[in-house]
């Protein structure tokens, strides 16, 4: 038997789902839509809004992310220390409790392509598409990204180690709404995606967009600062000697946003194949 109180919360969300809202846009209730967040320092900071009446619960949210996200880090790190293999590196990331995203997620979104490839490329967090299949680029933006490697000889579905590709994210939960990863996320999942990268050990890296560039180059500069340039990716948890070379390109989300780029990736892409044949 439901009290009155369950009564009227389903009642709420049946009205809500009547009106079209099937899906969560963030991990909790926003009291202030009109707050602006300046980054500062690499710390948001939140500019009340001071015509609206406010209950403080979005800065205290924030502070505790912000405290915490160090400890947790370390956590995914220890975690991701002990791993020597794919599927336990998968388990691990399942299991692992500090990333709210896996709260609204609906499925784990590891990888697809072949794990022997040469090339390995990363995006930033799974879609809604993604999150229902639970592979990482499956959808408008996935197929678009499978027609510009088609275009180099690159197919993800390849059995040939020389023209396979190696997909995945840096996180591997659907952030809700499809909102960009915040630092922080991007931070407490370093641990885990230099491990990946470790273990699949790629001869190339790609990084799709700048969110993924900025964080697995450990650098601040916009992605049309980071593409048409060889980096040496090296990773900031990982004691390891040997760097690999990697380029970074625009999101396929962008390009179909902004077809006019399409050129910019194309280059990239040429570069790319170039870099490879040296
Ligand atoms: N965007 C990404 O960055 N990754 C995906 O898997 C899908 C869309």
């Amino acid at each position: 038997m439901q009290n009155l109180d369950q009564q009227a919360y389903i009642a709420a969300l049946e009205w809500h789902l009547d009106h079209g809202a099937n899906e969560l846009v963030e991990n909790s209730p926003v009291t202030d839509r009109s707050a602006k967040i300046v980054l500062s320092d690499d710390q948001p900071v939140i500019e009340k809004n001071k015509n609206v009446i406010d209950t403080d619960l979005l800065p205290e949210i924030q502070e505790i992310n912000i405290a915490g996200s160090t400890q947790l880090k370390q956590k995914a790190y220890e975690l991701a220390a002990k791993v020597s293999n794919l599927e336990d590196l998968a388990e691990v990331i399942k299991n692992f409790d500090g990333l709210d995203v896996k709260k609204t997620a609906t499925n784990f979104v590891f990888s697809d392509g072949n794990p022997g490839a040469k090339i390995m490329l990363i995006g930033e967090a799974p879609g809604a598409d993604e999150d229902r299949a639970g592979k990482p680029f499956v959808g408008i933006c996935g197929q678009l990204l499978d027609k510009i490697l088609i275009c180099i000889g690159l197919d993800r579905k390849s059995e040939d180690i020389n023209q396979a590709v190696y997909i995945s994210n840096v996180l591997n939960w659907r952030p809700p709404g499809n909102r960009t990863p915040t630092p922080q996320e991007m931070d407490i999942a370093l641990p885990f995606i230099e491990k990946h990268i470790a273990l699949i050990n790629p001869e190339y890296l790609i990084f799709c967009g700048g969110v993924a560039a900025q964080t697995l180059l450990h650098s601040r500069d916009s992605i049309s600062k980071l593409r048409g340039v060889v980096h040496q990716y090296q990773p900031q948890t990982l004691q390891t000697a040997k760097s690999i070379p990697a380029v970074a390109t625009y999101h396929p989300a962008y390009l179909l946003r902004t077809p006019s780029q399409k050129a910019k990736v194309w280059q990239d892409m040429l570069f790319l194949k170039n870099l490879m044949r040296k």
